[in-house]
This record gives structure tokens, sequence and C-alpha cells, in this order.
């Protein structure tokens, strides 16, 4: 195929003008404007409504926290299609539950955009976290596997030092981990059980950030991971979608406490996505089997599907974007 014409592209050229003027005028220059176009053919359109797996779902219960290499389908976290332009190029990363699900898929786009890129998850994930290092690494890009439990304060903050120490530094931190175990009744929900979603879910955050936040250069971002469960909780998702709405409230105070450190924080709402968690006790297996049919797409997301959701609120394209919460839910038309 014949290689097309170097020109500029349209947002190079916007970003050349706009910020040009204004921001040397102010004596600051955020972003350097660079045209360029790779030359590589545009990716083909596709329906999205088709373009994945949709249910039903073959039975397929895991004892928790589940491996992703064991479902079926597999997700698809854009390890064979995610291409990178370079948004994150020179960041230093750290991913919590990125060995699978939306975290895997999240590591792997900012390494592919350019970051560096430390990743936890628990140890018996090892197997899906062995695939992601390598895939980070097969980008050209440093991983380092960090793996530990986040209910524990003082694993939380070593977790922050040896990111920012193996990477040489620390501008982005993104949540994902997270703890969902369905209980129909809250006469079954034991404290123990509810110690463990608060503490996975809402504590290790406030740990995590506590952390990174003296880490931090102005710049950096944070992204949390909410739920569509936060705004329409599930009969029997008590204590995990209470985790949520938090995670979301927290997104819109903190974002604007540490907007003054030039740290921005938002979050992500997933509705349905096909990942480990929907497999291990998040949900009844009749409820995995038909997951996704609900919503307008009638199919699960993908994994793949966020990660560019991810991306675009680390990446400094978002400078203007702090404490909000970005719904991915499905074509439901659902907010954050
Ligand atoms: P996932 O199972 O692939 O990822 C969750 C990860 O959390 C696990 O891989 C594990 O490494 C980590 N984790 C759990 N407990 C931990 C602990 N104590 N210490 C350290 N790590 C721990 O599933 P996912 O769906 O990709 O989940 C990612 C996030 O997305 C979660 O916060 C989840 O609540 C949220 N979410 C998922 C959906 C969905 O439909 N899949 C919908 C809304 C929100
Ligand atoms: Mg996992």
């Amino acid at each position: 195929m014949a290689s097309q014409p170097e020109q500029p592209s349209r947002r190079g050229v916007l970003l050349g003008t706009a910020l040009g003027a204004a921001a040397l005028a102010a004596g600051a220059m955020p972003r350097t404007a660079q045209a360029q176009d790779t030359g590589s053919p545009a990716p083909p359109l596709f329906d999205p409504v088709g373009a994945y797996p949709a249910p039903p779902f073959p039975p397929q219960p895991q004892p928790w926290p589940g491996l992703q290499s064991k479902m079926h389908p597999v997700p698809d976290c854009g390890e064979k299609s995610y291409t990178g332009s370079g948004r994150m190029k020179g960041r230093h990363a750290l991913v919590t539950g990125g060995d699978s699900g939306i975290g895997r898929a999240v590591a792997i786009a900012l390494a592919r955009e350019g970051a560096d890129v430390a990743l936890n998850y628990l140890p018996q994930e090892e197997s899906d976290a062995r695939e992601v290092i390598a895939l980070i690494r097969q980008s050209g890009r440093k991983a380092v596997a960090l793996p530990g439990d986040l209910r524990d304060e003082a694993f939380c903050k070593s977790l922050v030092a040896q990111a920012a120490s193996s990477l040489g530094a620390l501008d982005c931190l993104i949540n994902s981990a997270g703890r969902q175990h369905f209980h129909e009744s809250i006469l079954d929900l034991s404290t123990e059980e509810l110690d463990w979603t608060l503490k996975t879910n809402i504590y290790s955050l406030v740990w995590l950030i506590k952390a990174a936040v003296p880490l931090m250069p102005p710049g950096s971002a944070i992204v949390n991971t909410t739920s569509r469960q936060a705004y329409s909780p599930s009969a029997n998702l008590v204590d995990y979608a209470a985790t949520k709405a938090a995670i979301a409230n927290m997104t819109r105070s903190l974002g604007k406490q540490l907007l003054p450190k030039g740290i921005r924080v938002n979050a992500v709402a997933p509705g349905p996505f096909w990942t480990p968690l929907q497999v291990c006790g998040a949900q009844p297996e009749a409820v995995v089997e038909h997951f996704g049919a609900e919503v307008a797409y009638h199919r699960p997301g993908q994994p793949v599907e966020i990660a560019p959701v991810y991306v675009t609120l680390a990446s400094t394209d978002s400078s203007y974007v702090a404490g909000q919460v970005w719904g991915i839910t499905g074509g439901s038309g659902e907010p954050g």
C-alpha cells in the first residue's frame, strides 16, 4: 500500500493555534502541539452492538478472586487490538487490580500510550499478572509486579513507595481493585464480609491516595473506579453499592481538595463488564448467564471498550477535568 503524504492532523492544528499565543502569553506551555500523521491506515468502522460476545454465557463459577484465563469467553483487554498514540509518554503509573478485567485493559493501554507501569494484584492471580507484565514489556515499557493485599494499610503504603521508587516517579494512580459479593438478605451479611468489602473498596483507596499525594507532581492524575451501582443499587449488593457511592462522592471531594496541588481526581462508573469479578461470587450464576442483557447493547462491555476512558482522564489532554465521574453503562444513559 502506498504511503500517504505527511500532513498535520486536525487535532495537532487545533492545539497549535489555540494553545500557542494564549499559553505562551500566560508564561506556561502545558503541552507541545505535535503536527503528525503516522500514515497508518484508518481502523475499519464496525457495528459496536454486535462486535463482542452477547449472552447467554456458559456456567463458569470460579473460586474468588478468579482468573480471567479460565473464563469462557476470555475477556478482551485489548491484548491484540489496543494501539497507542503517545498520550501517556514519559508517565509513571500504578494500577491496582492490574492483572485482569478493567485494570488489565487500562495497564495495557497505558503502556501502549507510553507509560511505565507498576501492577498490583493478589498473589493468587500471578498467572494473569505475568501475561500483563509480558505485554507491557513487549510495548517497550517498564513493568513492575507488586502483588499484595490492599486490605492491609502498611502494604498500601509500601506499595505506593515501591511503585514510585521502581518506576523513578509516580504521576498516575489507577484504582481498579474491587470486591463485590452478593447477599440476598442483609441478614446474611456478616461483619467479616462487610469489613472485607469496605476495606478493599474504600479504606485502601484512602490509604493509597494518602501515600501517593506527597509523591505526585502537579499534572498527576488519579482515576478511581465506581459503578452504576452507586446510582442504581441492586437489592443484593447493599455493601458493594454503598462503597461505590462513597467512591463517587470521595472523587468529587478529593477532586476539589487536590486540584490546588495540580492533581486531578476523577472516576469511571462502569455498567456491566465481562471480567472475573462477575464469575466468582459477585452475582448469582443465573445473572452471569444473562449478564449484560438488560442494557441497550444487550451484552456486557469488554474491558478494552472502557480503557480509553481511563487513558483520557489520566492524560494531560484532560487538564480541565477534575472531580468528574464518567459513566460507561452500556447505553443506559445513566450519568456517572
Ligand atoms: P477483576 O476481578 O478483573 O478485577 C478486580 C481486581 O481487584 C482483581 O483482579 C484483584 O486483583 C483486585 N483485588 C480484589 N481484592 C483485592 C485485595 N484485597 N487486594 C488487592 N487486590 C484486590 O474485575 P473488574 O470487573 O475488572 O473490576 C475492576 C473494578 O471495576 C472493580 O473496582 C469493580 O468494582 C469495578 N466495576 C466492575 C464492573 C463489572 O461489571 N465488571 C462494573 C462496575 C464496576
Ligand atoms: Mg484478577
